[in-house]
């Protein structure tokens, strides 16, 4: 009997601290991803917020008004209505960013920020003092770290060059402030009718929901793990043009470098070639062996510690998770992983993510999109502050190979990455030419960053079904690093 007691007795004990680990959580859960339940439609504190309290407005980071409100008193109280900035180039580039005043577009910051538009971070002292005095009560305004005027220049830049679909983003590779972040096709949120034309769904912001096959920019990711493994980095390789693989059902496959057409009689070889010269040039047979060689299980690993498969729990921005291929797999697909294609799958921010890690030696800092947060009075909250999403690489040494392998790719000769190149700054990249399934042409990639802690700057460009990404991607992140160069002094936000 007294036996069963203490039995009974420590089941309680363990089910308290059960209890308490779940609380403990639960604070933790909300401290840190709050917004992420908040600004769903079942959130009835927010609707109901919504009927009394003017929204906050949107800000970029050179003090630009994005969206302020438009205040209509009637009998009842008042009605607000969202007005964004006169440019519509500024509202169509950045609508992925902001979202819309349907909440067609997912994760916008008006939906995720909505805590703070809203005036659920005000004290109580805030609220009383609003209730005595009368005044409406105003949500917090938001300082975003996207520069309006370069976001208007990326669109430009697209539609000039008539891309259907894709996406941009650029970052600070110092500090993960996000500059821009463009999806292509785009709407016009004060005239939502006008969507731009273009292919697909205008409200999907591919820049952090698209997963894409990241193509030959994985190359960074293969020679990262190659350079890892000191018996292969070594090692010279013979290109004859095409390396074979089984399958899964035992057949041997080929893959080509690029350029090379069998109907044709066209065959790229690239003969003896090191690891270096292969990057450059992009070469497939090097790296599709190189992938073989090096076995699944070191190349998912180190696709691993650049965040594929990782659970994206960003404060300020929704990004989807990349994901590795899983399961048994042949040494075709590992083959065909090593070279970016298969079903390796990853968002353009975390495609800028993983360039941005290489420029910063191998520290991937969290995306960030406030830069301040005021209220309705006038003061400055105190805000997140800069945090690192991970560390990729222990050693320093690899990133800053990884960084002359990018530095060859954009400025020496025969490198693929060659249009992106600007006087007088090292820039670095990878080019990338993803087939996909039932599309005319490849998509054409490519990933980057100046290596200058003056001018810390990192791109992910994604355009759909538009060819080479040497040809189509490498000139747009020429013309955004030039941008940047020309207007330095504006692009520092604040952390
Ligand atoms: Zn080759």
């Amino acid at each position: 009997m007294k036996q069963l007691r203490v039995n009974i007795r420590r089941v309680g004990l363990f089910i308290c601290l059960l209890f308490a680990l779940l609380a403990l959580y639960g604070v933790y859960s909300l401290t840190n991803y709050g917004s992420r339940w908040f600004s769903t439609n079942a959130n009835t504190w927010l609707r109901s917020a919504k009927k009394d309290v003017i929204p906050g407005d949107i800000y970029d980071v050179n003090g630009v008004l994005l969206a302020g409100s438009d205040v209509t008193e009637t009998e009842t109280g008042f009605t607000a209505v969202r007005r964004f900035n006169d440019d519509a180039l500024i509202r169509r580039s950045l609508v992925h960013v902001l979202g819309d005043a349907d909440g067609k577009v997912a994760n916008g910051v008006e939906t995720f920020m909505a805590h703070a538009l809203y005036g659920f971070d005000q004290t109580i002292v805030e609220r009383v003092r609003d209730f005595v005095s009368g005044a409406r009560r105003k949500g917090d305004s938001l300082t975003l770290t996207v520069d309006s005027a370069l976001s208007r220049y990326i669109l430009e830049c697209m539609e000039g060059m008539g891309v259907q679909a894709g996406a941009v983003v650029v970052m600070d590779w110092k500090t993960g402030a996000v500059l821009a972040e463009l999806s292509c096709p785009t709407f016009d949120p004060s005239d939502p009718a006008d969507s731009s034309g273009g292919t697909g769904d205008p409200y999907f912001n591919r820049a952090t929901q698209g997963l894409y096959a990241p193509g030959s920019t994985f190359k960074t990711v293969t020679a990262a793990a190659v350079l890892s493994d000191p018996q292969l980095s070594s090692r010279s390789l013979t290109c004859t043009g095409s390396f074979a693989a089984e399958d899964q059902n035992g057949q041997l496959r080929e893959i080509t470098d690029a350029g090379t057409d069998h109907a044709l009689g066209i065959l790229v070889s690239h003969g003896q070639i090191d690891l270096r010269r292969a990057f450059r040039v992009s070469c497939n047979s090097a790296f599709a062996s190189s992938a073989v060689q090096l076995t699944d299980a070191k190349l998912k690993k180190q696709a691993m510690a650049f965040g594929f498969d990782a659970n994206f729990l960003f404060r300020e921005i929704v990004v989807e998770n990349s994901s590795y291929p899983e399961g048994a797999r042949s040494p075709w697909d590992v083959a065909m992983t090593g070279i970016g294609q298969s079903t390796l799958q990853a968002t353009p921010l975390h495609l800028c993510l993983i360039a941005s890690a290489i420029a910063n030696d191998g520290i991937m800092m969290e995306p960030r999109l406030l830069s301040r947060m005021t209220a309705s009075d006038g003061s400055v909250r105190p805000a997140y502050g800069m945090r690192i999403e991970r560390k990729v690489f222990e050693d320093p040494e690899i990133p800053a190979l990884l960084r002359e392998y990018m530095y060859d790719v954009v400025n020496e000769e025969n490198g693929t990455g060659s249009q992106a190149a600007l006087a007088g700054w090292r820039v670095c990249g990878k080019t990338g030419s993803a087939e996909v399934d039932g599309q005319e042409k490849t998509n054409a990639l490519f990933i980057g960053f100046i290596d200058d802690e003056r001018a810390p700057y990192a791109v992910s460009i994604v355009l759909e079904n538009m060819g080479a990404g040497g040809e189509y991607a490498a000139p747009l992140a020429h013309d955004i690093f030039e941008y940047l160069i020309e207007h330095l002094q504006n692009a520092a936000p604040a952390l």
